[in-house]
């Protein structure tokens, strides 16, 4: 039988699924580009050093624009697949266009941070803060042909040091903002013990092993009725512990998404 079939029917039988979706999803920012307002936005950083900080808000803003990209119409299969089921989405990339394709917000936790809050670039407390305010200001400016000029950058109520988006890519990253997620994340997989599960492995490769990669691959093993799904470009093997429960397809996981299960 075709593997995508059985990927369809192992969905179909499972009493829960669970889904990890890795570095093939992430974003590719240096598509910016293909926005004049932001390109300009862009020029008017590189010549003018006090304003470097806003790259990451243009970056917000890029992501808004992308809102219907292919992207996000890959996850929308893919949502379109497990929509009925008791799921649980893990995913390493910052983007959150995930939260875009109809996906219960509630069954995804993001442990890598996305672009929607604000924390203290110095973590001197773990307090969040919204990122719209400043963002919107920024993609106002650009779209009206504005300079960027004399915009203020967001510092914390507490220290006065910069703000920094609360996402991995900060130096001090607060985890705190996912935390909550990764609890119900947690308190859901210990649900699946002894229960039909589905693992479907999308695009997790070996930059951040230790969130997806190396505990579904555990996860499959302690559970007898689990049946594990790799598709990858590259990283598409399986350790023989799987064993018969694991199926391996070697192709990029958003192409998969887009092309096979639409
Ligand atoms: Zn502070």
């Amino acid at each position: 039988m075709d593997r995508t079939q059985i990927l369809k029917e192992k969905i179909a039988d499972a009493e829960l699924v669970l889904i990890g979706i890795g570095e093939e999803f992430n974003e590719n920012f240096g598509k910016i580009n293909q926005y004049p307002s932001l390109m300009k936005g862009l020029e008017e950083i590189d010549s003018d050093e006090s304003i470097a900080w806003a790259v990451p808000f243009l970056e917000k803003v890029y992501l808004e624009k992308e809102k219907e990209s292919q992207t996000v119409q890959a996850y929308r299969n893919l949502y379109e697949l497990v929509k009925e089921k008791n799921y649980f989405v893990v995913t390493t990339c910052i983007d959150g266009h995930i939260e875009n394709a109809g996906f219960n917000i509630e069954k995804i936790v993001e442990p890598c941070g996305n672009y929607g809050k604000l924390q203290c670039s110095e973590k001197c407390c773990s307090e969040l803060y919204d990122s719209t305010e400043v963002a919107v200001d920024i993609k106002n400016r650009l779209e009206s042909s504005q300079s960027l000029e004399g915009i203020e950058q967001p510092v914390c109520p507490h220290c006065g040091k910069p703000m920094a988006f609360n996402n991995i890519v900060s130096e001090n990253y607060v985890e705190e903002g996912y935390l909550p997620q990764w609890e119900k994340y947690t308190k859901w997989l210990q649900g699946t013990v002894n229960k039909k599960l589905c693992i479907l492995e999308f695009g997790a490769g070996m930059q951040l092993p230790g969130i997806i990669r190396w505990p579904f691959e555990k996860v499959a093993f302690y559970n007898q009725k689990a049946s594990f799904f790799r598709i990858n470009e590259k990283l598409y093997q399986l350790t023989e512990e799987i064993g018969e429960k694991g199926i391996s397809i070697e192709r990029n996981a958003c192409e998969y998404l887009l092309e096979e299960l639409k």
